[in-house]
């Protein structure tokens, strides 16, 4: 049976090198290419089109999504159902980092709203047909990691509160925890911007909006592999590497294709951990 693929925010970056990456991996597949923006996501798959020349085993669509917009994410459940009547693979990429010049609390409620509320509007939407044995992917970041080893810890270890810490160090909280700990963060940016004072460290959080996003998004991957393994659907997450891309100024070291690479691992190879958190490939625990 063709397998459907979705892979959101692939009009650039480590989403357009997954699709492409896919499209010349995986044979007769479809493998929709998401793009908020229709010309840049039309652009793109002409694009893909005569980079890939002649290396494509499988079939790319265009399809218009934004995942900040309810009506946006079931017009193109909607259309799934209708047209293939499931999806196998969702591939939740898009993401941002909010302009640090703007004020603290509203680099949280935007961050917030496409890297968490955005990954999980798409995914409701999309659970419903989401065939068992499909999977979800959540491109996460090893800057989300809270607890740790090696150099990811230098990041974030010990940065979080300590109630933080054992609430998600744990293997029951849920998807509803995750949702407080966003809130909580939004709440407290709000507050520190009212009051002058440091709410968000007072309150045991990080101070930058983008790792937390990342933190919450492999909170909600462990959470919803739980929620979703009756179903037979696997869950993982994972961080790309420190890739060139516009969201970062083209500084990281790695290319599109490299960051591609656990993405695309995750998609396809057979018997891995599920709700695990993976970095090159290799779990990495939180
Ligand atoms: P890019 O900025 O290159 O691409 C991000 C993509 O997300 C774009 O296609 C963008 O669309 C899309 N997007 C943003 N907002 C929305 C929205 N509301 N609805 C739909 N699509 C949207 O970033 P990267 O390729 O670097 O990042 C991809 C993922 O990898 C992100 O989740 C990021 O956090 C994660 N990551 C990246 C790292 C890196 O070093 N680059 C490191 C760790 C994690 P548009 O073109 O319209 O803006």
């Amino acid at each position: 049976m063709t397998k459907i693929y979705a892979v959101t925010g692939s009009n650039k970056g480590i989403g357009y090198a997954t699709v492409k990456g896919l499209s010349e991996k995986v044979p007769n597949a479809i493998i929709y290419l998401l793009a908020r923006n229709t010309s840049l996501g039309e652009t793109a798959l002409a694009n893909l089109k005569s980079e890939s020349n002649g290396k494509q085993i499988s079939e790319v669509k265009f399809y218009q999504l934004d995942i900040t917009k309810d009506e946006s994410c079931q017009r193109f459940a909607e259309y799934l159902k209708s047209t293939h009547g499931r999806l196998d693979v969702l591939i939740n990429n898009a993401g941002i980092i909010a302009d640090k010049s703007a004020p603290v609390d509203v680099q949280a409620v935007e961050t917030m709203d496409v890297n968490y509320y955005g990954t999980k509007r798409i995914t409701n939407a999309l659970l419903p047909i989401i065939r068992p044995g499909g999977r979800i992917i959540v491109l996460c970041s090893l800057m989300g990691i809270m607890d740790g080893s090696g150099y990811h810890a230098k990041f974030n270890l010990g940065a979080y509160s300590e109630t933080l810490r054992q609430k998600f160090n744990s293997t029951t909280f849920t998807e509803k925890d995750v949702d407080d700990f966003v809130a909580g963060f939004i709440r407290l940016a709000k507050e520190e911007v009212k009051t002058g004072e440091p709410k968000r460290k007072q309150g045991g959080y990080l101070e930058s909006a983008y790792p937390v996003s990342k933190a919450a998004d492999i909170a909600y991957m462990k959470s919803l592999a739980r929620a979703v393994k009756d179903r037979n659907i696997n869950v993982y997450g994972c961080c790309p590497g420190w890739v060139a891309t516009d969201l970062n100024s083209h500084s990281g070291p790695f290319t599109t294709e490299e960051g591609a690479d656990t993405p695309i691992y995750l998609a396809t190879d057979e018997n891995l951990p599920n709700g695990k958190f993976f970095s090159e490939r290799k779990v990495v625990e939180w």
